[in-house]
């Protein structure tokens, strides 16, 4: 994918306003392999425009229409799945595998999803002598992250389509090719012009002035709490609808009685995916005292299959990469003992970290509390359930979860415990229409299927 030098806006890729520039680098070599415009205030200011001007005619689109296009959309992305899934490892660093299967193919079932939602979702409602509408909220500016770049955007595009909301989207700087690629998709899908437009830039520069514009109706933000925080006090003062999907430190947390080898290696496999950068990783794993020295060593045979460079690749950037080793130094300065891996750089290139398990970690840890971002395990003792309920809710975060035990009733009478908004039961599969999203400060609102549609919509009430 040769990298676009404009901002894609009102349905053709245009030059930038400033002259400044961002290097896409690929963190498995740290060479450059790209530059993209690096979006001001003006860039996303045209951009909200177009969308604006959009907005009539696609929220005024039948719903059959808006589905075929979204289905349009479905299908480039299908038959893109191979270059998105390079362009994704060139920049983020992905194995090609994991670039194929869940950056490049995720996607493309999420999108799935929406064109046939679009179809079938009902705008309307009887209630008693009212009809209740539900009607899109209008100009969605979505700021995504890096660490799933087409996930993200797809989860947030996707929907807001479907609802006949039109979009302006600021992709993270480190992965801003896979959302040139995906505009070019958007473009050859025939979607209308200025429905769907994006400016590349930095956070404090372009992600700002997207989250602050009085064009703007909603805001949608994936990424870090601290910047989230700042979003959700942008848009409450201007009174603006916005869902924050932020970080997590979920809890795998295995009953007695479980399956602890499959437990275990289903729980380092989560955690070590995508180098651990992902905000649902189960990052703490809660294990009986009882069970502890066999968890501890099912957990080293695990995390010895995930060699770096291998099933295993980089982190996103040098500063994630000493932000994740100093998350393992702390670790050790705390009194965490380091089963596997360190803070040593496995590989003499790449921002690469090696995957880390901690045992002996006690829930006042910094390890065992904050969002660490990369390839680090960390593995709890609990005395009986209402310890392990007290230790997977004891942490500012509440996005996800897994629950471990003998039977499907028990796994999910704790799973009904948690402070999660979504909890797998003994290995459950990924559902991709099932909202996904955060209790206390992992978020604010919902994303995929019909609950992440409804975010996007408006609900108006006629009595007759
Ligand atoms: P981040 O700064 O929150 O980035 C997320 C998105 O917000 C990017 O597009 C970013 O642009 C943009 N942004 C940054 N500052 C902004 C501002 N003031 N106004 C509007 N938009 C802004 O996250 P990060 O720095 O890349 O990663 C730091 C940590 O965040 C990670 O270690 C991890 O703990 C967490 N994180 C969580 C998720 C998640 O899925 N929940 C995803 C990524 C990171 P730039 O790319 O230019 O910064
Ligand atoms: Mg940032």
């Amino acid at each position: 994918m040769q990298a676009q030098r404009g901002m894609y806006i009102g349905g053709a890729w245009r030059p930038a306003e400033g002259q400044d520039t961002i290097a896409v680098v690929n963190p498995a070599d740290e060479q450059v392999i790209g530059y993209v415009p690096a979006g001001t205030a003006a860039d996303v200011d045209a951009a909200v425009r177009a969308a604006r001007d959009a907005f009539p005619g696609w929220a005024a689109t039948p719903q059959a229409e808006r589905a075929a296009l979204i289905g349009a959309l479905r299908d480039g992305l299908a038959a893109r799945k191979d270059e998105m899934a390079q362009t994704v490892t060139a920049e983020l660093g992905a194995p090609p595998a994991l670039a194929q299967t869940v950056h490049a193919g995720l996607p493309v079932l999420v999108a799935g999803s929406y064109a046939e939602l679009a179809a079938t979702y009902a705008f309307e409602e009887k209630l008693g002598n009212s009809t209740v509408y539900f009607e899109p909220v209008g100009v969605v500016g979505a700021i995504t992250p890096w660490n799933y770049p087409l996930h993200q955007i797809v989860a947030k595009v996707a929907p807001a389509l479907a609802a006949g909301c039109t979009v302006v989207l600021k992709p993270a700087e480190d992965t801003p090719l896979t959302a040139q690629l995906f505009a070019q998709v958007v473009h050859e899908a025939g979607l209308p012009a200025g429905v769907f437009n994006l400016v590349t830039g930095l956070g404090p520069v372009a992600g700002q002035a997207l989250a602050e514009h009085p064009g703007v109706d909603l805001v949608s933000f994936t990424g870090s709490t601290a910047v989230g925080r700042q979003i959700g006090a942008v848009a409450g003062a201007a009174i603006k609808r916005v869902a924050l999907e932020l970080g997590g430190k979920s809890a795998n947390v295995i009953l007695p009685g479980a399956d602890l080898a499959k437990a275990v290696n289903v729980g380092v496999a989560n955690v070590m995916s995508n180098s651990g950068q992902t905000c649902s990783a189960w990052t703490r794993m809660l294990v009986h005292r009882d069970s502890n020295d066999e968890a501890v060593s099912l957990a080293v045979d695990a995390v010895a299959k995930y060699a770096p460079g291998e099933r295993v690749g980089p982190l996103v950037n040098a500063k994630q990469q000493a932000r994740v080793r100093g998350y393992i130094e702390k670790g050790v300065e705390e009194g965490a003992r380091i089963v596997a891996g360190g803070p040593e750089s496995p590989l003499g290139k790449g921002y690469y970290v090696s995957p880390t398990v901690f045992a002996d970690v006690t829930p006042d840890m910094t390890i065992a509390q904050e969002e660490i971002f990369g390839p680090v395990l960390s593995i709890l003792r609990y005395e009986d359930e209402a310890d392990a309920l007290r230790i997977a809710n004891g942490t500012v975060y509440g996005l996800a979860g897994a629950v471990w035990a003998a039977d499907q009733e028990t796994a999910t009478a704790f799973a009904r415990g948690m402070d999660a908004g979504q909890v797998d039961i003994n290995g459950g599969r990924f559902n991709p229409l099932a909202p996904f999203g955060g209790y206390k400060q992992s978020g604010v609102g919902r994303e995929l299927g019909p609950h992440g549609l409804a975010e996007y919509l408006h609900t108006k009430s006629l009595q007759h």
